[in-house]
């Protein structure tokens, strides 16, 4: 890494020269945007835990107060309702872009998510960072594809134009506690489902594939990709792929024996498949994936569990 990349303007726009606690042992301010979501409080501990003071900035559409509650008290923690649409003027020395508008600010490191979804339905498999991806333009579900894509152009530009430190991460599917109980992805459907002894819904005929990451991996690769010194993109995500079929019988295995599927019809443009070529975060990051599905998703149930004794006496059930 170089220490000339390692200098960001803090306190009144001065540069300190500071280095990151992860590599000099000094403490950060941190921004983390869609720091109450699943992946973003997680990020938040994280950097907590290690001595960073950090700043989250929610607009509370989709993360959630519980999913930080424990950090209230302390005094490196501080929470802002803001939509980061509007600007916001912060002295910081790193933001993690989780939320999903865009609006980079001068001076300190940005961290774009990106997602795998920008490969589309993939041509190529597995997908390496060089694949352009196969999009369809107007499809069902191409605004959020083609928002990622533009955030990465965006990201780019202002890199390439106005010298912005810019880190790009594409995220593939990623699990674990604290997952939103209800925005329909297939982890957290399938263990809710089976918890409370509904049929998981499998779409189409299962066959197609995605790879599954538990969250502290992904947390540990957004945190090595900021503290390097190279802009990316990288994909981050676990190699080992699976079909529907095959998750919906490793939830089975791991939650509940006696738990059924039921097929459903499937979405359009929905990626047959989808697994990342991670050899370049694996030879430039130095990171790779630790948790295998069947080691991660025991850790996810009893917070599930939880929740959703918690909604059904929350209706009086
Ligand atoms: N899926 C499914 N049952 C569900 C929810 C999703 O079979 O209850 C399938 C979906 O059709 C897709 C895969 O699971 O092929 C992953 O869907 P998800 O929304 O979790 O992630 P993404 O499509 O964004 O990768």
């Amino acid at each position: 890494y170089s220490p000339s990349k390692m200098s960001f303007n803090y306190g009144g726009g001065k540069t300190t020269g500071r280095v990151p606690v992860g590599i000099g042992g000094r403490r950060l301010r941190i921004v983390v945007t869609g720091g109450a979501g699943f992946v973003g409080s997680h990020l938040v501990d994280k950097l907590i835990g290690r001595g960073d003071e950090v700043i989250v900035i929610d607009n509370f559409f989709t993360g959630r107060k519980e999913n930080l509650v424990h950090l209230f008290s302390n005094p490196r923690f501080e929470l802002i309702r803001h939509d980061v649409v509007e600007p916001i003027l912060l002295e910081v020395d790193q933001i993690y872009h989780l939320a999903c508008p865009a609006s980079p600010r001068v001076g300190a490191r940005f961290l774009l998510t990106s997602t795998s979804e920008v490969y589309g339905d993939p041509l190529e498999h597995p997908q390496k960072e060089t694949y352009w991806g196969n999009v369809n333009p107007i499809g069902e579900r191409s605004c959020y594809d083609e928002g990622k894509r533009t955030a990465e152009t965006l990201a780019m530009d202002y890199h390439r134009g106005a010298g912005v430190e810019v880190r790009i991460a594409r995220i593939f599917n990623t699990y674990g506690p604290r997952m939103c109980l209800d925005d329909g992805r297939v982890v957290s459907n399938f263990v809710a489902q089976a918890i409370r002894k509904n049929p998981m819904t499998v779409y189409g005929d299962g066959k197609q594939t995605r790879s599954f990451q538990y969250v502290s991996d992904l947390v540990d690769g957004l945190v090595a990709l900021m503290e390097h010194d190279h802009v990316g993109p990288f994909n981050l995500g676990n190699p080992g792929e699976f079909t529907m079929l095959e998750l919906a019988e490793v939830v089975k295995e791991v939650i509940d024996p006696s738990a059924t599927i039921e097929f459903k019809p499937n979405t359009a443009d929905d990626p047959h498949k989808r697994k990342p070529d991670i050899s370049k975060a694996k030879e430039l990051l130095n990171w790779e994936p630790k948790i295998s599905l069947r080691d991660g998703l025991p850790r996810m149930v009893s917070d599930f569990r939880n929740r959703i004794l918690n909604e059904d006496e929350g209706k009086g059930l």
